[in-house]
């Protein structure tokens, strides 16, 4: 990203996709914190910026007579921890594009911010409109995509729009770039072992990051639900876990993938089983192959949590997708944080790690590990995609 911005008004695309509570206020800003070093190199730069953003799924949840629920999904429910955050009055603009919003743009002042409406209350953003990407290039004259989490859309304001701006006008911000540069560091990475830990609820979600995996890891270790599909594919008695019987053959596919490949599946030996999906239930750790009728699994057991620990700190690149099990709920948390330990003891003694998708963020940031692994990265989807050596149209727009 370059730092001269001298008399130009920057169009940036940020990521403010934040959780709000029903009082509309901000349970999680760390979006907006990712966004503030490109925001603030631009303003240091000389530049008056132009900031726009999505704001949760205003197109599918609209109100009954078909309107946009405006008071739900306005943007300008940031503006005010925006200003604090950058100690400086942002602007707000109840328009993306239109009289409003050119007026604004038109009028905005070097070191001034402006925060345009919700880009999803345009139904063409998602479409990835040409006619509304041109209206939105004609608000600046230097375009900046810095939002990383949508960067795998080919949406107007994400991609299109940055076909109006020449070479020399158009740039990824410095959230983007750290994403791009650790992405390519793990796609790049030599070291071995490999590790790629795969958890989450689906292994449906997870398939094509699987299948690259087992071009370039050495282990994979997989957990959370989506491990008991695996064990049921193989003959594993699962009870009530979850699991996607339309995905067996899949399942067994993908197991007779890696063996070919010589790469290491590691499925959990036993589990935290439950007798409801609740932090109150009875609970007792069983083979995960003999779980009985009634019961679920919920996290990884013991034994489990012992072999994965060993088989990361062997580990000199460790990718880490998705939770290990519930670990929302304190009963179901150990297998996460006891994975997520190992991984920060592994980065320590010189492995490369990256945390990517959004449910493993939260739960590194749970473990208060964050700060001591080598990156976690704020894309969910991007990041996958990325991994899965898909070209995101929001990187090819800009390269
Ligand atoms: P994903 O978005 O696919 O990474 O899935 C994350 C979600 O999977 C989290 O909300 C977890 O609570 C859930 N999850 C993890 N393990 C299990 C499990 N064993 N059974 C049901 N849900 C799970």
């Amino acid at each position: 990203m370059q730092s001269n911005f001298n008399g130009k008004k920057v169009l940036m695309r940020v990521d403010f996709n934040v959780p709000l509570n029903a009082e509309h206020q901000i349970t999680d800003d760390t979006r907006i914190r990712a966004a503030i070093p490109s925001i603030q190199k631009v303003l240091d730069g000389g530049g008056a910026l132009i900031l726009m953003s999505h704001l949760g799924r205003p197109q599918k949840k609209k109100l009954d007579d078909g309107s946009i629920d405006v008071k739900k999904f306005t943007l300008n429910q940031v503006t005010a921890h925006l200003s604090n955050l950058l100690g400086l009055e942002v602007k707000f603009c109840p328009e993306l594009v239109g009289p409003k919003a050119s007026q604004a743009a038109a009028s905005l002042q070097p070191g001034e911010v402006l925060l345009l409406e919700n880009t999803r209350f345009e139904a063409g953003e998602s479409k990835g409109d040409e006619h509304l990407a041109a209206e939105l290039a004609k608000l600046g004259d230097f375009y900046i995509n810095d939002a990383f989490g949508t960067a795998h859309r080919a949406h107007a304001s994400t991609a299109i729009v940055a076909k109006h701006f020449d070479a020399a006008n158009r740039s990824f911000g410095l959230l983007m770039e750290k994403e791009l540069i650790n992405a390519d560091q793990l796609i790049k990475a030599t070291a071995k072992p490999f590790t790629a830990i795969v958890g989450g609820a689906k292994v449906s979600d997870k398939i094509g990051l699987i299948n690259t995996l087992i071009e370039k890891a050495d282990n994979i270790i997989i957990g959370g639900g989506m491990a008991y599909t695996l064990l049921a594919a193989q003959g594993g008695q699962i009870g009530s876990s979850l699991c996607e019987t339309d995905k067996l053959d899949m399942a067994r596919d993908l197991l007779a993938q890696a063996k070919s490949k010589g790469v290491q599946i590691y499925l959990p030996v036993d589990s935290v089983v439950a007798d409801a999906f609740d932090n109150e239930a009875n609970t007792k750790t069983v083979n995960s192959n003999e779980i009985e009728s009634g019961w679920m699994g919920l996290d990884i057991g013991p034994e489990a949590i012992e072999t994965f620990k060993k088989v990361v700190l062997d580990s000199k690149i460790i990718l880490w997708n998705g939770p290990m099990g519930v670990f929302e709920m304190s009963s179901f948390e150990k297998g996460t944080l006891s994975l997520a330990t190992a991984v920060a003891e592994a980065t320590q003694q010189g492995a490369f790690s990256l945390i990517g998708g959004g449910d493993s963020v939260a739960a590194i940031n749970k473990s208060g590990l964050a700060d001591q692994v080598s990156y976690v990265s704020t894309g969910g989807g991007a990041m996958l995609e990325l991994l899965e050596g898909k070209e995101l149209p929001g990187v090819a727009a800009i390269k």
